[in-house]
């Protein structure tokens, strides 16, 4: 389904601002080249921690808290600003879409949620167990677990969310999981354009440069986090990292590689397996 964007918000200031994924409401127009997303304690350590950063040039500018209407916000750069009319894509990175924590919460005290239930039914109503039928609602992770089953989550460690081409936003990419479905779909997004698709290559080869020397990145588990792909018609091309809601640090002296299977108790991510098949899907387009 082609949706209206929800917050192509307004026009009389020409934002060009977006929101492909995440809940309505948790972000906010600014002043001409920020915008406000609702607080979380978590996403505002890992701004402050990301400031001494070797990932820092590649996250959005973040500027401290904000209070407006009695809510609080985490002021960031818009990243869309400087584009004229672009197009962009969210990829959620990883193997896995919620922390462990949240699987020892379901198990200890498991909290049935009807919403999630339905919207399971909408995508495919053959995919509740009959004990789920019963009750009428499923568990957070269990709902995660089979988005990340219908989607590339656990084939390739990444998905994509949404995209934005033009005037509208394509969320129905639930049940685009195999490599030849996302690698389509990354080619419809650049509409073919073999230099929009290098700069990408190069900006995402200096992000793993990042990664490989970023001390954040060694000490944080990093779940639910996306890179966005932003271009337009001059050819202007750049990928960003965002959403650090999900993102947590590790105990003292532990440290991930991102790249290990998963296995409950290792807190594994897989994001930097999922960043390879990701560049090596965008390498695919370049041979064609
Ligand atoms: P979820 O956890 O469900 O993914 P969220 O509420 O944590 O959502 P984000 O994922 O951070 O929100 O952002 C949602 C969308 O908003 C992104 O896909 C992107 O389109 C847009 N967005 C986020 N941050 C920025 C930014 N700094 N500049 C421009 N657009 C942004
Ligand atoms: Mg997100
Ligand atoms: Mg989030």
């Amino acid at each position: 389904t082609i949706v209206n964007c929800p917050l192509v918000a307004s026009q009389r200031r020409r934002l060009s601002w977006v929101q492909l994924a995440g809940h309505k409401g948790s972000f906010k127009a600014c002043d001409e080249g920020s915008i406000l997303k609702k607080f979380s304690e978590n996403e505002k350590l890992c701004f402050e921690h990301l400031q001494e950063d070797s990932l820092k040039p590649f996250i959005p500018g973040y500027s401290g808290l904000v209070e407006m209407d009695g809510e609080l916000f985490l002021k960031l750069t818009d990243l869309l600003a400087h584009f004229q009319m672009p197009n962009v894509m969210d990829c959620k990175m990883g193997v896995r879409t919620y922390l462990e924590e949240e699987l020892v919460r379901a198990r200890v005290k498991p909290k049935l949620r009807q919403d999630l239930f339905t919207k399971m039914l909408e995508v495919d109503s053959e995919a509740p167990s009959a004990e789920e039928r019963q009750q009428q609602a499923v568990t957070k992770p269990r709902y995660m677990q089979w988005r990340e089953s219908l989607s590339s989550t656990h084939t390739l460690g990444f998905r994509i969310e949404g995209i934005k081409r033009g005037e509208t936003c394509n969320t129905d990419f639930k049940k685009t999981r195999s490599r030849e479905d996302v690698t389509r779909t990354f080619n419809d997004f650049v509409e073919g354009n073999k230099n929009i698709i290098n700069s990408y290559i190069c900006r995402l080869e200096d992000i793993k440069q990042a990664l490989k020397v970023s001390q954040f990145f060694k000490k944080h588990e990093v779940i639910g986090s996306s890179l966005l792909f932003i271009h337009d018609q001059t050819e202007r091309a750049e990928v960003w990292l965002i959403d650090f809601g999900k993102t947590t640090a590790l105990p003292d002296g532990q440290t991930l590689d991102h790249y290990r299977p998963w296995e409950e108790g290792n807190r594994e991510d897989g994001y930097l397996w999922g960043f390879d098949n990701l560049l090596q899907t965008l390498f695919s387009l370049t041979a064609t």
